[in-house]
């Protein structure tokens, strides 16, 4: 045996793994006690991960107390319930304890028979997506990374589509050449779209941008005129849940205006398909069902661990043709689902597993209270910094996401000090360590944006995050 498998075998005693245990439950307990926002620099991070490549091996525990160690103060406390930053979901204990397992097995999720459970568990998991979100039963799914590559998968079969509807097989022969095709989006898109499209081979000028209304939503009128402004291969893009207020397009207007023109509809609702699950959200997003394609994330919402994403295809076979590989060393299943005839990955993670753990875990009853509850402690954080003195309500959630601002108190300010001074006390209450948020720019004005996706969020957290700012907007 060569010397370095003789040590790995010694070392090999489930230490690492105890401690790793320990660890998790000693962070999952400091988050009430410990600063919410990091505290390390990055000149103490970089000294503490940094030197070179150290020549001689170490102990798999001793090398996780030291990454625990320079990872101390390094962390954002984001599985905390006064992470309001972005739209960064929380975790729940069965998804991350399957992420664990999933981490342990090693599987490689490509295909049935690289892993039978892994299939199989991603099967139902889908399935079960699928009735959640109220989508049509013959729709393909495929568990990705994230949003980012659920609109890429949705929008490569979107482009085989259309394409193949205009007499071109973008599978052979490739995007040169092709007839263009026009994208119709909104302005309040997120930039996830764009990159998609530009893996895709789409560049900037094919994207026409629709301006949206107060709201954020696209006009039917609007829609409409672009799509009479030329004709040829078409897809729409329409918005379930921006990231600024949770606007979400009109789908029982637009989807039949755009599928009579033979456009192919793709739905970004990477946290705001969630909707579907609330009884008194679920309107928000009704028609959403005839569109073509949807994207969505499972570690927002679904407040599963990263890097989790779905994507749904009403047209399997233009799912399947954009995405399914061969090579002589698969070995492809006709009962079973392989994924990789779904999947841009080729090797992948077991994602499926931590999405049936969380599943399993709520059920659908869950889903809905996880929800409403995050839309619920939202609207009160909203709600209460707004009657502070020196903040100002610019949205009220409507459903998870709010807007607050905080005017320069001098007389004499301008547009320009009412944002700094927003972005100094955004900073400020960060700073604090007792809660987290990000900025925004939304109508020309910043704002700090508050975000609800965790099922951890809960009373005494949101009266805490007022208590926070408001300490901070007195001093
Ligand atoms: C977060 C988000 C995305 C991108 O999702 P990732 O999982 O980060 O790739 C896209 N669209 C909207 C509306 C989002 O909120």
């Amino acid at each position: 045996m060569p010397e370095i498998q003789k040590e790995l075998v010694n070392r090999s005693n489930y230490e690492a793994l105890r401690n790793a245990l320990r660890h998790a439950v000693r962070y999952l307990d400091g988050l009430d006690r410990n600063s919410v926002a990091a505290t390390a620099s990055l000149a103490q991070l970089r000294d503490r991960f940094g030197g070179s490549l150290p020549d001689q091996g170490e102990s798999p525990s001793r090398v996780i107390e030291e990454l625990v160690a320079a990872s101390e103060g390094g962390l954002n406390a984001s599985a905390s319930g006064r992470f309001f930053a972005w739209v960064i979901g929380g975790t729940l204990e069965s998804a991350m304890a399957a992420d664990w397992l999933t981490s342990v097995w090693d599987q490689n999720a490509a295909m049935f028979s690289g892993s039978p459970a892994a299939s199989v568990a991603e099967e139902t998991a889908g399935r079960w997506l699928k009735e959640l979100f109220g989508l049509p039963d013959e729709a393909s799914f495929a568990l990705v990374t994230g949003c980012q590559l659920a609109h890429f998968t949705c929008l490569a079969a979107a482009r085989w589509s259309v394409l193949r509807d205009h007499g071109w097989d973008v599978k052979r022969d490739g995007m040169f050449g092709a007839p263009p095709i026009r994208v119709i989006a909104g302005d309040q898109r997120h930039g996830t779209v764009d990159s998609a499209l530009g893996f895709l081979g789409f560049g900037q000028t094919s994207v026409v941008t629709v301006a949206t209304d107060a709201d954020g939503k696209m006009e039917v009128v609007d829609l409409r005129r672009a799509l009479r402004a030329s004709s040829g291969p078409t897809v729409v893009v329409l918005g379930a849940g921006d990231i600024n207020v949770a606007a979400f397009d009109s789908f029982n207007e637009l989807i039949p205006v755009a599928k009579a023109a033979g456009a192919w509809v793709h739905i970004d609702g990477a946290f705001g398909l969630f909707a579907r699950a609330s009884q008194s959200k679920r309107w928000m997003v009704d028609g959403i069902q005839d569109a073509d394609s949807w994207a969505t994330d499972g570690h927002k919402w679904l407040n599963v661990p990263f890097d989790t994403g779905f994507a749904f295809v009403r047209d399997q076979q233009a799912h399947r043709a954009s995405m399914s590989a061969t090579a002589s060393y698969i070995a492809p299943n006709k009962e079973a689902r392989d994924q990789i005839d779904w999947n841009p990955e080729w090797s992948r993670r077991a994602r499926g597993f931590c999405v049936y753990a969380a599943l399993r875990e709520l059920g659908k009853r869950g889903v809905q209270q996880l929800v409403d509850h995050c839309c619920q402690r939202a609207r009160a954080l909203v709600r209460g910094i707004g009657q502070l003195e020196g903040a100002e309500v610019l949205w009220e959630p409507h459903l998870n996401q709010g807007l607050v601002r905080f005017p320069d108190p001098s007389p004499q300010a301008t547009a320009a000090d009412h944002d700094a001074h927003t972005d100094s006390i955004i900073a400020a209450v960060n700073q604090t360590g007792e809660a987290f948020f990000s900025g925004t720019t939304w109508r020309g004005k910043r704002a700090m944006r508050v975000s609800v996706v965790n099922w951890r969020t809960s009373d005494e957290d949101v009266h805490r995050t007022i208590r926070a700012v408001a300490a901070v907007l007195q001093s």
